[in-house]
């Protein structure tokens, strides 16, 4: 039986529509799951919708609309981003959809009938840009961090979920090496624990007129992270569903840093209650940041991912952000260096190598591939370690270390002069640049795969899979095309 592997990305607000940031985290996932596919694994990639937020309902207020028309018209804007940025997404889940509230139900009724909600009184700070019960503690100057505005005071009756019931085996599971990804995030979360203790979590709002009802209260909605974290195992049709069975548990929930809390603490503690595996890894990415500057609505540099797209292509975007950010850490985004690395590494790296290797096979050999030995070398072993360890940013760069070796070996062998005098050796010349094209193919697929399969196209295959990058597979023979350009060089931005 094939080795599966199930990613999600979070789910986003549909309170305004998609920037940058949120590009980043569905480009990483798609990533992994296509690596993973070239890997031979059975993949299941899922992103999404969080709808049931209040502060959903309070920009479509805002925006005097109904919730729902509201909600229904922003998350085109999110689903039109996973076909732009040519996701190869499984499902879109939104948690409108029936069976997810019944899901989420469920499991709500699960952990009250296990004894662990109780009913009390609330009182504190609510953050509505977080969605979440904020303390005194996490303020920075009177203000939420991430959002940079004063929470709100609340106090009312709800409904608890007893998290601090499970805090031995939080910190038993924060403490395993592995379970949140890069380390320190997890020893963030772990410390956090250690220091303050698991409270219990408030898990309802009160006379709200938008989100999951309560089961046993109808004048009550299941808090909002309770119900999105549940995204998760609803998609794939929890408890009894093919996919559940199949893909259950998560073997990465990828994440941007703000919101490591709901995913390795409250999550884990929501499903030991409901007897519910865990994932196997939370993979916590950092913060994009837009010309040096924090992503914000009022300094005007949310930069439109989709206008983006149609200006550059889904490719440049895709290959920019993980080459340039290390994975895990915090980056900065600008068009000049997108710019700037469509003409250097993409026109002149892998554009170059392509046409040049093709136009000779159509100058010495009338297009078809000739006889010859692969004589370049690739250390497979280096890149999946970069793959295993989630050192995309390396991975990426161990694969352009080749294409430049590539393009390197031409100004070495120098074809040109070895037409005038070697055949011999200039059929392994040429043999060698396209059968390493074709291993190249393969590795650039999960980064950059409408570039991979164009390339595919010009040398009249298909695309290989991780069986195939080894040399000297290409078939002698057959038909290539030199055909347009890869990448155009655009002029520098400013
Ligand atoms: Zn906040």
């Amino acid at each position: 039986m094939k080795e599966k592997y199930y990613i999600t990305t979070a789910i986003d607000y549909v309170n305004a529509k998609p920037h940058i940031g949120h590009a980043y985290e569905k480009i990483i996932a798609d990533v992994l799951a296509r690596w993973n596919r070239i890997k031979g694994k059975d993949v299941f990639y899922l992103t999404g919708t969080d709808e049931n937020a209040q502060k959903n309902a309070q920009a479509a207020e805002e925006a005097k609309k109904d919730v729902k028309k509201f909600v229904d018209e922003n998350v085109k804007y999110f689903i039109d981003l996973c076909k732009k940025l040519n996701l190869s997404n499984d499902y879109f889940i939104r948690t409108t959809e029936k069976r997810h509230i019944k899901i989420s139900q469920e499991i709500f009724s699960k952990v009250l009938k296990k004894g662990d909600i109780y009913k009390g009184t609330y009182e504190g700070l609510y953050c509505q840009g977080c969605e979440a019960f904020i303390t005194e503690k996490e303020l920075v100057n009177g203000k939420c961090p991430e959002h940079n505005k004063e929470p709100r005071y609340i106090k009312e009756e709800n409904y608890f979920f007893k998290m601090s019931k499970y805090e031995n085996q939080m910190l038993d599971l924060l403490s395993k090496p592995g379970f949140v990804f890069p380390d320190y995030r997890g020893k963030e979360m772990y410390n956090r624990v250690k220091e303050e203790g698991l409270k219990d979590l408030c898990v309802s709002r009160k006379g709200t007129n938008w989100g999951i009802e309560l089961p046993n209260d109808k004048g009550y909605s299941i808090y909002v992270w309770f119900d999105a974290l549940i995204n998760y195992i609803s998609a794939l049709d929890y408890p009894d569903g093919e996919l559940y069975k199949k893909f259950w548990p998560a073997d990465a929930h990828l994440i941007g840093k703000g919101i490591n809390w709901f995913h390795s603490v409250i999550w884990p503690t929501m499903l030991m209650s409901a007897g519910i595996k865990l994932p196997k890894q939370i993979v916590v990415h950092g913060y994009l940041t837009v010309d040096g500057q924090k992503i914000s609505k009022s300094l005007g540099n949310t930069i439109d991912p989709i206008k983006l797209v149609n200006k550059y292509g889904a490719d440049p975007i895709r290959y920019v952000l993980i080459r340039d950010i290390p994975s895990g850490e915090d980056g900065d985004f600008s068009e000049k260096i997108l710019t700037e690395k469509i003409n250097s590494e993409l026109a002149n790296g892998l554009g170059n190598l392509i046409s040049r290797s093709l136009g000779m096979t159509e100058k010495y050999f009338e297009g078809r591939v000739p006889k010859g030995k692969n004589l370049i070398k690739f250390d497979l072993d280096k890149l999946n370690e970069h793959f295993d360890k989630i050192e995309l940013h390396l991975a990426l760069a161990e694969t352009w270390k080749y294409i430049d070796e590539c393009n390197k070996f031409v100004e070495d062998k120098k074809p040109w002069v070895l037409a005038k005098e070697n055949d011999k050796e200039l059929s392994d010349v040429i043999y060698s640049l396209l059968d390493s094209i074709r291993i190249i193919s393969i590795l650039i697929n999960p980064f950059i795969p409408e570039t991979s399969e164009k390339i595919n196209k010009k040398l009249g295959i298909k695309l290989g899979n991780y069986k195939d990058v080894k040399p000297n597979l290409l078939k002698q023979g057959i038909k290539v095309e030199k055909g347009e350009s890869l990448f155009n060089k655009v002029e520098a931005e400013k």
